[in-house]
């Protein structure tokens, strides 16, 4: 017999782990699934065991008291667990896991995606090149195991990301090079109201910024990297200065550095999503392409709901008070008596107010790919430069689809994290069109990569049954 579950929520970060939280108070069976380790998700990322006495930080002190809550609550967790593909089978939701190797599949009633966000790469010649890191990938890097990326950095991107992962490698006793960002200081003033909504945090941001300003740390705001440059590693980057529309001006800054942390600002998973079912639609004043959802969490599939990030990048505040709204939306929906929280959806919009003027600063002013030179690589699973995309758009190919089935541009392992957006805004551009016009590939499990000897399990070749050669 079949062990359902009646809650799956898949995703312990913020919106995961407190919509869990919320239904581990009642009598409901529930399971939260992630493949991180521990629970956390990428802002509470909780530290490698060889780092247990290092400092604590707030993120970390805010991921430990999450862990320990969920240890008390007695919530079912199953971490190291990826989740690879879900789908609909007659009233249940089929979630399919991997595990230490091995293929397993979930029935539950209903599912809470909250599946958080995804990294923007920002592709300019060199961006490839050891030494270079994602800058939301560098705070992985500090929090799990007190990492840096190298010994003198630049770090280059957008929104408050730039500031925080700029002082963590001050804090952590490393070099700052430089701090490259496109937005202006007018572009932070402008948002100066919206942030009003939480003044701890800008605080916080501001004493980032004062930080690097007393040390003296160069900031360069309204620039972006243009290349990288070292042949095996990094040795240097060059900047260029963006007119106020976001295009390159000439006059180019070299920079001697042997690390730097790269970003493009961030965008919502929605693989899983897709792959339930769920439509998608452009908003790039949430990060990009965003899974649709109401805002207590449902959608329009049956027991599918969606917290935190998943359905637009709103930050870790946004997305905690999110996943209890969620949670009790799920509630309701198997029948659980669980009556909705003005407060809590007050709170929730408050919140969401701040992480939108956030999600503002961190969309690129630029369009990234004005940045790619010709031979700039864009797929580098697939090692696939700017020009031979633009041969396959020129061949015919104008939608993501047609760019992926021609040249594999988002078939290797990362199954097109990091050269979607740049293929879509590689066809608007040659084809003059919306980016709203260009949609994401369809997609297809598996979400993240699985052994094919997970799939197959254990077998003899003597036990498989051979069909007979068809006659001539
Ligand atoms: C690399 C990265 C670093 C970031 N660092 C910071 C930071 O330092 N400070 C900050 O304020 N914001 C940071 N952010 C933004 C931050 O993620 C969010 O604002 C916040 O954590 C959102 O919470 P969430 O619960 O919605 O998602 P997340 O915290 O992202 O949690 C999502 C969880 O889902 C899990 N998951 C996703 N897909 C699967 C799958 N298929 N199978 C199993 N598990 C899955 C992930 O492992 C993750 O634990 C970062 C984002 C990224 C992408």
């Amino acid at each position: 017999m079949r062990d359902i579950v009646d809650i799956s929520i898949v995703g312990a970060g913020p919106a995961g782990a407190t919509a869990a939280l919320v239904v581990g108070q009642t009598e409901c069976r529930s399971l939260l699934i992630d493949e991180q380790r521990q629970a956390g998700g990428q802002v509470w990322r909780a530290k490698d065991r060889s780092i247990l006495s290092a400092p604590a930080t707030p993120e970390s002190r805010s991921g430990d008291n999450l862990r320990e809550r969920l240890a008390a609550s007695g919530v079912s967790q199953m971490t190291d667990t990826r989740v690879w593909q879900i789908e609909r089978q007659g009233e249940h939701w089929v979630i399919h896991t991997l595990r230490n190797g091995t293929a397993g599949r979930l029935y539950s009633r209903a599912v809470i995606l909250a599946t958080g966000a995804r990294e923007e790469a920002q592709p300019v010649r060199g961006w490839t090149t050891p030494g270079v890191i994602g800058l939301a990938g560098a705070t992985a890097l500090f929090k799990q195991s007190i990492r840096l990326p190298g010994r003198a950095s630049v770090v280059a991107g957008t929104g408050p990301l730039v500031f925080f992962v700029a002082s963590e490698i001050r804090r952590l006793g490393g070099t700052v090079a430089a701090v490259v960002t496109p937005n202006t200081r007018a572009d932070w003033l402008a948002r100066l109201p919206s942030m009003m909504a939480r003044p701890d945090l800008l605080w916080r941001g501001g004493r980032w910024v004062a930080d690097l300003m007393l040390a003296s740390v160069p900031i360069y705001w309204g620039h972006a990297v243009k290349s990288v440059s070292g042949d095996d590693r990094v040795i240097g980057v060059t900047l260029c200065r963006l007119a106020t529309d976001g295009t390159p001006l000439p006059g180019d800054i070299g920079i001697a550095a042997d690390s730097v942390c790269l970003g493009g600002g961030l965008a919502p998973s929605i693989e899983a999503a897709q792959l339930a079912g769920v439509a998608v639609r452009y908003r790039p004043d949430l990060g990009g392409w965003v899974s649709e959802a109401e805002s207590d969490g449902s959608t329009a599939r049956e027991g599918l709901f969606l917290a935190g990030d998943s359905c637009g990048i709103r930050g870790a505040v946004a997305a905690e008070l999110h996943g209890q709204i969620v949670a009790r939306t799920a509630l309701r929906h198997i029948g659980q008596a669980s009556a909705s929280d003005p407060a809590l959806e007050r709170a929730y919009r408050r919140a969401s107010r701040f992480g939108e003027a956030m999600t503002a600063l961190s969309v690129l002013r630029a369009d990234p790919i004005g940045l790619a030179t010709p031979d700039t690589v864009v797929c580098r699973c697939e090692s696939l430069t700017r020009r031979a995309i633009e041969d396959e758009i020129e061949s015919g190919a104008v939608s993501s689809n047609a760019v992926k089935s021609g040249q594999r541009a988002g078939m290797g392992p990362c199954g097109g994290k990091y050269c979607q957006s740049s293929v879509a805004r590689l066809i608007a551009l040659q084809e003059n069109r919306a980016l709203s016009e260009i949609a994401p590939p369809t997609p297809r499990p598996p979400i993240r990569p699985v052994p094919v000897s997970a799939l197959a399990g254990d077998f003899d070749y003597g036990d498989l049954p051979m069909p007979k050669p068809a006659p001539l």
